[in-house]
């Protein structure tokens, strides 16, 4: 193996530098991995453009990895050269109560590679064995997208939907979908709310079952989700929407007794229309992460349950990173998710 590798780091917002580095070892405990697939999400997106708060530049990005073992150090057993895995890239402390009580996606010092450590835009990546979650049945591919599946994953397991429940979700953005790919396998009817078309026709491939045009107005969506799921409106709303206007109004979508899970994420407070709340007696939910869910998410892929074939629509090398990176954003290309190939 090379002493060095080829590494893409973002130096400064709008400016990805094509270098090389020195090729990583594994320590004690810790596999070295070769990056195959490398999943490109709003994160990424954000941090080039500069809008990611808390974040420090330089840094390499790619924290949606699928890798293969090239070796493994001291006390590291059970591993074999050229096996394929996911690397689960959130470091939590493992000692703090909430990691304790089994809830360590929200430990405090949670640290995050290609957030806040480096990531895995490059050759080579040495991470603990711990969050390499291996699988001889996944290619590449489908490996590097259980970290972005498993936000739905998760914000699905925390609104604890029953077979046969109304849900709504607003916004078919790619974390939508996930919401979407993960309530339609719990059994939920599922309606997505957006204001394009285009989104709103794909999410009937991930399972959505009615569609609904949000660009008419609150009032206007509350009706036709009304005319779905009864007066009673949602059992559960998932808002990916990220927008504080569309996150208060999602609440009123979810019916008496119903619950709000919070996914997309946005800066600032969103409203909260005090005597609906109360009368309805809401629950609302955050997500954060995926930690800890990657076995579960391996096995509903291995067994067929989540098909993944809709997901990749886009595919760049990693050397065409730094001139290519900006098409993405363009919105004509329909991207839903970019894979970055080495
Ligand atoms: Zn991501
Ligand atoms: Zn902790």
């Amino acid at each position: 193996m090379a002493s060095v590798m080829r590494q893409v780091r973002l130096n400064e917002p709008g400016r990805f530098l094509l270098r090389e580095e020195s090729t990583p070892t594994a320590g004690p405990g810790e596999v070295l991995l070769r990056v195959r697939r490398i999943g490109v999400c709003g994160t990424d997106l954000h941090a080039y453009r500069g809008r990611q708060p808390f974040f420090n530049y330089p840094r390499v990005l790619g924290h949606e990895l699928g890798v293969e073992v090239v070796s493994f150090g001291s006390g590291v057993e059970g591993f074999a050269v050229g096996e394929r895995a996911a690397l689960e890239p959130y470091l939590a402390c493992g000692r703090c109560r909430t990691c304790c009580s089994g809830r360590s996606n929200c430990c405090a010092r949670l640290e995050v590679l290609g957030v806040h450590r480096d990531g895995g835009m490059q050759d080579y990546i040495a991470a603990p064995a711990a969050l390499v979650h291996r699988s001889a049945a996944l290619d590449f591919e489908q490996l590097a997208l259980i970290e972005t599946l498993g936000i739905g994953y998760h914000a699905v397991e925390r609104a604890r939907l029953e077979p046969g429940e109304w849900v709504v979700v607003v916004g078919a953005g790619p974390i939508g979908l996930t919401v979407v790919q993960f309530a339609a396998l719990a059994g939920a009817r599922v309606t997505v709310l957006d204001v394009n078309a285009g989104r709103r026709e794909f999410s009937r491939r991930l399972g959505a079952e009615f569609v609904v045009d949000s660009s008419g107005g609150s009032a206007q969506t509350e009706a036709a989700v009304a005319e779905i799921c009864g007066d009673e409106l949602a059992h559960c709303v998932f808002d990916a929407t990220g927008n504080l206007e569309v996150m208060s109004s999602s609440l009123r979508l979810a019916g008496p007794g119903g619950r709000v899970v919070m996914v997309g994420l946005a800066l600032g407070e969103f409203r909260v229309d005090d005597p609906l709340f109360h009368r309805r007696e809401l629950s609302i939910h955050s997500t954060r992460n995926s930690a800890g869910a990657f076995p579960a998410i391996i096995g509903l892929m291995e067994s067929g349950k989540i098909d993944t074939r809709p997901w990749v629509t886009h595919r760049l090398a990693l050397d065409a990173l730094p001139s290519e990176f900006e098409t993405l954003y363009i919105p004509e290309i329909g991207l839903v998710k970019a894979m970055i190939t080495l």
